[in-house]
């Protein structure tokens, strides 16, 4: 028998993420972001079950070919644009969109000969403050790149810093429509929290990343309330028990004692499978179906369970470290993070598989 540790990803989950998302923005474009090896659930696997988007969104043109050489006919954007000159024609050989955000991109496209013309994602950087245009630079990088050959049209685009809390989105997208232009061209605005919290920002293209694998993007608000389902459960199982007795410590620096006598579980999972290790005592778990809580440090490949209270939980028991019926946020909140990371920061070393409904 192998590890027990394995992340079940279910494509049905988000195929039907994906659907609340029409149901949010219809007659929307749809921009399913797949960066990050699909937020940790395996890029081609996530475009696959995200076929009923309309364009894929991914940062590193590796990924775009490799989504391309598995057939992929959907629109590719590189999310960053070109990182350097050498990769115009790849992107344009292998048809993906560019988003430009600088200058220097800008004089790569204008230098550009004999390409296959390409949509364009002029970013304009609206207070975010990490890419993009100001504002009153945007109709000069319009004019350059409306007279690019390579260029077949352009969108406008821009990404909000504060979505998800009470600032909002209203005094970006109102430096926004001080651009003359923004009026006659096509707009790209909402990532996952603008797109279920700001009406207003569902146009055109909309490109929901987090909220598609089924994680919420808001730290006061579950996923399942706005009908989401995780894609992901990261299980694994226990792999032994120890007895404490009271005033006996549990792992590296004994950061937690027994006061009475406890069970512990030993599951097979740790920093090193990407389970965070800053999630301190009392990190929600689930052993055998029932919620428990996580004791002491996290070690590099396996961590503690308080399974003084489920006495059925023995050597292999099941054990969910986030998904099924334990939101990734709940984890992460106990880690000082956000779902993003964990499902990010999933490690090469843990199995993916699918299960089929
Ligand atoms: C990552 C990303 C998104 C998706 O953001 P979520 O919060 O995951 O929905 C959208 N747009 C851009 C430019 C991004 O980099």
């Amino acid at each position: 028998m192998s590890r027990p540790l394995v992340a079940r990803l279910r494509p049905g989950a988000l195929s039907r993420n994906l659907k609340v998302v029409r149901r949010l923005s219809p007659g929307c474009r749809v921009m399913a972001v797949v960066k990050a090896n699909g937020y940790g659930h395996g890029l081609l696997r996530a475009a696959a079950a995200l076929e009923g988007a309309d364009a894929f969104g991914v940062l590193e043109i590796e990924g775009a070919v490799r989504l391309r050489e598995a057939g992929c006919p959907h629109e590719i954007v590189l999310l960053e644009g070109l990182f350097d000159r050498g990769e115009l024609a790849i992107a344009s050989e292998y048809r993906f969109d560019l988003v430009v955000h600088q200058e220097d991109q800008v004089a790569m496209l204008e230098a550009a000969q004999n390409h296959r013309a390409l949509r364009v994602f002029l970013k304009v950087n609206t207070g975010m403050n990490r890419l993009g245009f100001l504002p009153e630079r945007v109709e000069a990088m319009r004019t350059r790149l409306e007279a690019c050959a390579v260029v077949s049209d352009l969108v406008l685009m821009t990404h909000f810093a504060d979505a998800d809390d009470e600032l909002g989105v209203g005094w970006q997208l109102e430096r926004f429509l001080s651009i003359p232009s923004s009026g006659r061209l096509p707009w790209s605005l909402a990532n996952s929290a603008a797109l279920i919290r700001h009406p207003a920002t569902r146009v055109d293209w909309v490109r929901p990343g987090i909220m598609l694998y089924g994680s919420s993007p808001f730290a006061d608000e579950t996923a399942r309330a706005h009908g989401l389902e995780p894609a992901m459960t990261l299980e694994s199982r226990i792999i032994a028990v120890q007895h404490l007795k009271p005033g006996e410590r549990v792992g590296y620096g004994g950061t937690f004692t027994a006061d009475v006598p406890m069970r512990i579980g030993i599951v097979a999972c740790g920093y090193a499978d990407g389970y965070p290790r800053h999630a301190t005592t009392g990190t929600p778990i689930r052993i055998a179906g029932r919620r428990t809580r996580t004791l002491g440090r996290v070690c590099m490949d396996t961590l503690f369970a308080d399974v003084t209270a489920i006495p059925e939980a023995d050597v292999g028991a099941a054990a969910v470290l986030w998904g099924d019926g334990l939101p990734v946020e709940e984890v992460a909140a106990a880690a000082g993070t956000v779902g993003y990371e964990l499902l990010c920061a999933l490690a090469q070393r843990v199995r993916l598989e699918e299960v089929r409904e």
